[in-house]
């Protein structure tokens, strides 16, 4: 790798002021990484430089087709003060993934994470020190042609850049969400599967119509029957039924159109760890409202990397409005937030081999 520091680096005094701030994307780490591909040339060494402004040519690609796709990762300081990274692997293999279905370079395992590694170790010194704190890593790629034709393009740009991550949870406050009936996230053949960022821009008109209905977050329904749950916002979706150690915790089932998180992935082991009975199936609109008003559903909570685990409190719709027990986060939510959360700290036994220690 090629390596260009950043003499303006923030001095430990500035650096750890702005990381005690906590928050989330406000500030970026001293360095970025860049790596260029071309169809004649594969992919080329990768630059660690300074972390700033890129310049690019109006007709470049990605501003008029949204050829683009991203990753988000963590990474967590451990009790002896060490750095390891969430299953990695993981994030390498859906890059690859999401990269093949936008048309653009498939990028080799080992370059991703080296590119990860390398900018993690530089800029350590921005990995928080408090639990549930975290460096947030966001690796991008875009199409980098110039020219308006539309075709697959034969450049495109990789590029790292990581921020601070403070926890944004409030434990006292569960999420509502609007159920959108108006619009759709993913169709079956569509991109839902892939983590790009044309289904984020799709999906932020109906973000707003949420926070017009006084949510939080918008919750998905599938395209074809207009009645399976799929995801909430960009998290995945958790539904436990039961209480106490006869519970079940349930996931709608992956159909093409779900992005398959790894923290959804990582939740069916740890509930199973747990002693929960775990089910990847088909949840519909009807089993929401039916269940939260018997009371079998006794739980939700929403998953992903930024958040971790969140509770869903009072679901709104045109159908109506539905609360979850008492709209508070759930004690089974709780469980499992706090066992994946000190699996990512290392306070509790990584059983699995999901950490990857840096440095
Ligand atoms: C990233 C993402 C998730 C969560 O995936 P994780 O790997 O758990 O972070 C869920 N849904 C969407 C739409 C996403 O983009």
């Amino acid at each position: 790798m090629k390596i260009t520091l950043n003499p303006n680096a923030k001095d430990a005094s500035t650096r750890d002021a702005l990381v005690a701030e906590g928050g989330f994307g406000k500030y970026y780490t001293d360095h970025m990484v860049v790596c260029e591909w071309s169809e004649k040339g594969g992919w080329e060494e990768p630059h660690l430089m300074p972390y700033g402004p890129i310049s690019l040519d109006p007709a470049t690609a990605v501003f008029h087709y949204g050829q683009e796709i991203f990753e988000g990762m963590k990474a967590y300081r451990q009790p002896n003060g060490e750095i390891s990274l969430f299953r990695p692997q993981a994030n390498a293999q859906r890059f690859a993934k999401s990269a093949a279905r936008l048309a653009l370079p498939e990028m080799p395992e080992a370059l991703f994470l080296e590119t990860i590694e390398t900018l993690v170790k530089q800029d350590a010194g921005w990995v928080p020190y408090q639990v549930g704190d975290s460096l947030y890593i966001r690796p991008f790629m875009f199409a980098t042609e110039v020219g308006l034709g539309v075709r697959p393009s034969n450049k495109a740009t990789y590029m790292l850049i990581a921020t601070p991550a403070g926890a944004y949870f409030d434990p006292s406050k569960a999420v509502s969400v609007w159920i959108s009936t108006e619009y759709v996230r993913a169709a079956i053949g569509g991109t839902g599967e892939a983590k790009c960022g044309g289904n984020y821009a799709a999906s932020l008109v109906a973000q707003r119509a949420a926070a017009k209905e006084g949510c939080d977050q918008v919750v998905w329904i599938d395209a074809r029957e207009r009645k399976w749950v799929e995801e909430m916002g960009g998290m995945n979706l958790y539904f436990v039924k039961g209480i106490g150690a006869g519970a079940t915790v349930i996931t709608p089932q992956l159909t093409g159109t779900l992005l398959p998180g790894i923290t959804r992935d990582s939740i069916l082991s740890v509930a199973k760890d747990l002693g929960y009975k775990v089910q990847e199936a088909m949840v519909s609109i009807d089993d929401w409202r039916d269940g939260v008003a018997s009371g079998e559903i006794t739980e939700i909570f929403a998953c992903g990397t930024a958040a971790v685990v969140s509770p869903v409190g009072l679901a709104k719709s045109v159908m109506g409005t539905w609360k979850t027990g008492d709209a508070q986060p759930g004690v089974i939510t709780m469980q499992i937030r706090n066992h994946l959360l000190g699996i990512q700290h290392g306070t509790v036994l990584d059983t699995h081999n999901w950490m990857k220690k840096l440095c």
